[in-house]
């Protein structure tokens, strides 16, 4: 196993693909500070800058004491009354009968789709779909089916000639795609699963708290919330916080608090953090401008950078901008650092070969004047390239 380690260590070295941990110190206001240098964060998902916020950060302190530490699962003691408050608080914004929370959203990805899915059913999911969905496919034993990129006609494809064969199907995507910022045709795949009777999961990992008239995300902006059986989010990206939900029937709820495994054997989030989540849903019902100034700014920035010549896709607060090679893409984010932005590169597995990006992530912290200073300084990137 030593070799194997070794060997890999030095392939991906060789290939420019070796990652590895920096240490960040997180300012606030869109700030971090790395090496002893500040720069402008152009790479978290703190999309509204709700991390820093100071309500969010007195509910945490007020729930500090007696205790920190959780101390349990949920199924033994671990269960808080500030875990019951948020359950009810998120199926009231999600506008479904029950909620259950996880301890992350990785967690509860696994914990969902390898408690529902089982031998003998069928998955049906998008193939950029994030890694915790495709890792509860593998665990659940279901038969996988992947269907291209938000392609409701091959999603159609494959219902057609599998569906038969299975007992229970599951269809699954994002609706906000983490790495392209692209938006699922949720309504589409919402017909297909009525159709196919199948049940519907929707990963609003990166909607949470941007999307729909209330913030409750693109299921609420699309209209079909009550269509999608279950909703799945996280407290730890727009919510500034800690955490994932899952909404959805009563019945459901229940099976899953009996059965995902990722729930009942881990011990639960601290209350403080459960604390600074309910505040953070308070925070989306009572300061909407912060998604109208992000979404805003973001459809200023996707224009911009398109104007420069540079590939920029997605139609949300995630803006990536394509560059190809891998080694162009770690060239171009050094060149950015050295003038105080940190965008990290994205490089293949986690994106396909030869699609390396930068990847945009706003944030509500960012003015219009911050980013009008990065385009100038990533359009003289595409100018001294081309000379
Ligand atoms: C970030 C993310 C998750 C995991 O959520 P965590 O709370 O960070 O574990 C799940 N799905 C998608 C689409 C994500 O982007």
């Amino acid at each position: 196993m030593e070799r194997r380690i070794a060997e890999f260590l030095e392939q991906r070295e060789a290939e420019g693909l070796l990652r590895g941990l920096t240490p960040v110190q997180r300012l606030g206001g869109g700030k971090i500070r790395v090496n002893g240098r500040e720069y402008t964060d152009l790479s978290s998902n703190d999309y509204l800058g709700l991390s820093s916020h100071p309500e969010i950060r007195k509910s945490a302190m007020e729930a500090l004491s007696p205790v920190f530490g959780s101390a349990a699962s949920r199924l033994m003691t671990g269960s808080s009354l500030l875990h019951h408050i948020l359950e009810n608080r998120v199926s009231a914004f999600k506008k479904k009968p029950a909620a259950v929370v996880f301890n992350s959203g990785y967690q509860a990805n696994v914990g969902v789709i390898s408690a529902l899915c089982g031998k003998g059913d069928c998955v049906f999911f998008d193939r950029l779909s994030h890694a915790s969905i495709l890792d509860g496919i593998k665990l659940s034993g279901a038969r996988p089916f992947r269907f291209r990129h938000n392609d409701t006609g091959h999603l159609e494809e494959l219902l057609a000639r599998e569906r038969g064969r299975y007992r229970g199907a599951m269809v699954i995507t994002e609706t906000v795609f983490s790495m392209d910022g692209d938006l699922a045709p949720l309504e589409e795949i919402v017909r297909l699963k009525e159709r196919y009777n199948c049940v519907m999961m929707a990963d609003e990992a990166h909607a949470t708290g941007i999307f729909g008239k209330n913030g409750t995300g693109m299921a609420e902006e699309k209209g079909v919330s009550g269509k999608v059986d279950i909703l799945m989010g996280t407290f730890s990206k727009a919510l500034g916080g800690f955490g994932a939900y899952v909404a959805t029937a009563l019945d459901v709820r229940d099976y899953l608090v009996n059965t995902a495994r990722s729930f009942i054997y881990s011990t639960s989030l601290p209350p403080a953090v459960i604390a600074a989540d309910i505040t953070a849903l308070g925070l989306i019902e009572n300061e909407p401008y912060r998604r109208r100034v992000l979404l805003s700014n973001a459809d200023h920035l996707r224009g911009e950078l398109k104007k420069t010549g540079f590939t920029v896709t997605g139609d949300s607060q995630i803006i990536p901008v394509i560059t190809g090679d891998n080694a162009g893409t770690v060239r171009i984010s050094e060149y950015l650092r050295g003038k105080g932005w940190w965008v990290t590169p994205v490089r293949p597995p986690t994106v396909p070969e030869g699609k390396a990006r930068l990847r945009i992530s706003l944030s509500y912290d960012h003015t219009k004047e911050t980013l009008d200073r990065f385009i100038r300084d990533i359009a003289d990137v595409k100018r001294n390239r081309r000379t």
